[in-house]
């Protein structure tokens, strides 16, 4: 893992910074076929390529009657055409070849019988007495019928390798017949949280205390991503414990993650922990909330290394680096080429005077005149705006904001899928 930098560099631009993990960033090995009704959001390893035309032959997406256009050439309102049925065909059954000047019966979903080349729906169509139909208007030729192949030719390919399945994905799979998928094996990650203050939920708060709220954030973005995680629970601020909990993590996962003690303090002990055991780039990212960020390596035995990324404590530090960085990452293990969220332009009503020297991304939420409000405290130690807000606002450095400006908008929705 040569890319790893072993330097540390000075304050990163942010984009920088995301280009020097998805460069280090590899497929993790492995791949398993598994049932398609259970690989909903895994990653294709291999291309779906149909075996066959969908719909695989001409269905009609009516109940009515199959025709031949040109046999009702000349029905009107005064002289309606009479055809007698020769045929009724529900859907999944076999349909014989058309005789000319009759129609058949047909249902939505049925295959048109060959030799029709249009469906008349059974509201533009009378039973006569005499057990014939009778039309009162020509039909336009390939009416109400889908051809074969209309969705998908057979040979092509209709997911790519490196596709995510979503609900949809899985439906159009399945639509050619796939029953099972060759899927990437699912990234392995070790979590842990450092930090002497930090108290489990359900324990009683000590005096100078706080919860390990980030556990339950983090916790659930990686479930999000489809990971398979470890948690290793809150590990005290010391050396040896740290190095301890690293050596533990690095075996059979493929990404350490950790929270909090990141930064240069004395009770930060991770950087120091990580040199020991691999090696380490600390990053002071040029990015408002979430400075500090570490990335490197752990060595695993003698069977290589497990990546390392450090995310600071921080509870809106933590989530925004990890939506802006893990998670770009994380989808690259995985072997997602498309790993950026998408970005939109939406305007601004508020105005912030002054601009920060960072890349603030800053928690706004959409209001019903189609413009963004921002939340009012920004601190990175406020986790309700990232309850409140629907998503950042990416401001690059040095930028005030005047309202009525068109301004950068990634919505949690983008991500976190
Ligand atoms: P650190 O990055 O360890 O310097 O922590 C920065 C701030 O985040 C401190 O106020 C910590 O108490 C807080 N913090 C660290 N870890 C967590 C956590 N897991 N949950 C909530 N807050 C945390
Ligand atoms: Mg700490």
């Amino acid at each position: 893992m040569s890319t790893i930098p072993a330097t540390r560099p000075p304050m990163l631009a942010t984009a920088e910074a995301l280009a020097i993990l998805l460069a280090a960033a590899r497929r993790v090995e492995g791949v398993e076929t598994i049932d398609t009704l259970d690989a909903l959001g895994r990653v294709l390893a291999a291309d779906v390529v149909s075996p066959l035309d969908v719909p695989p032959m001409h269905t009609s997406s009516m109940d009515g009657y199959a025709v031949r256009a040109a046999d009702l050439a000349g029905a009107s309102e005064g002289q309606p055409v009479a055809l007698s049925v020769s045929q009724r065909v529900p859907a999944g059954h076999v349909a014989a070849p058309l005789a000319a000047g009759t129609a058949a019966r047909v249902f939505t979903g049925a295959t048109v019988p060959p030799g029709a080349d249009a469906v008349v729906m059974q509201e533009m169509a009378n039973a006569t007495e005499d057990g014939r139909v009778a039309f009162a208007q020509p039909p336009v030729a390939g009416e109400w019928i889908t051809p074969q192949g209309a969705d998908i030719r057979r040979g092509s390919v209709i997911l790519p390798a490196g596709t995510r399945l979503t609900p949809q994905a899985l439906g159009l799979a399945a639509s050619v017949g796939c029953a099972a998928l060759d899927v990437v094996k699912k990234t392995r990650v070790a979590v842990f949280f450092t930090g002497d203050e930090l108290t489990m939920p359900g324990e009683p708060l000590r005096e100078g205390a706080i919860y390990n709220s980030n556990r339950f954030t983090l916790r659930a973005l990686l479930a999000k991503l489809g990971c398979e995680v470890t948690d290793l629970g809150i590990v005290p601020d010391r050396l040896d414990a740290t190095r301890d909990t690293l050596r533990r993590a690095a075996r059979e996962h493929d990404l350490i993650l950790t929270c909090g003690g990141v930064s240069v303090g004395e009770e930060d002990h991770v950087k120091p922990a990580v040199e020991a055991e691999g090696r380490i780039s600390m990053w002071q990212i040029a990015m408002k909330p979430g400075k500090p960020l570490a990335f490197g390596a752990v060595r695993r035995g003698d069977e290589g290394e497990a990546f390392f990324i450090g995310l600071p404590g921080n509870p809106v530090s933590s989530f925004c680096t990890f939506l802006l960085f893990v998670r770009p990452f994380i989808l690259r293990l995985a072997g997602v080429e498309e790993v950026a969220p998408r970005v939109f332009s939406m305007r601004a009503d508020f105005t912030q005077k002054k601009g920060d020297r960072r890349n603030e991304f800053l928690r706004a939420r959409v209001n019903d005149a189609g413009g963004l409000d921002i939340f009012e405290n920004q601190s990175s130690a406020v986790l309700t705006s990232t309850v409140w807000g629907d998503g950042l606002i990416d401001n690059p450095p040095n930028h005030a904001i005047v309202a009525g400006e068109i301004v950068r908008f990634i919505p949690f929705s983008e991500l976190m899928r």
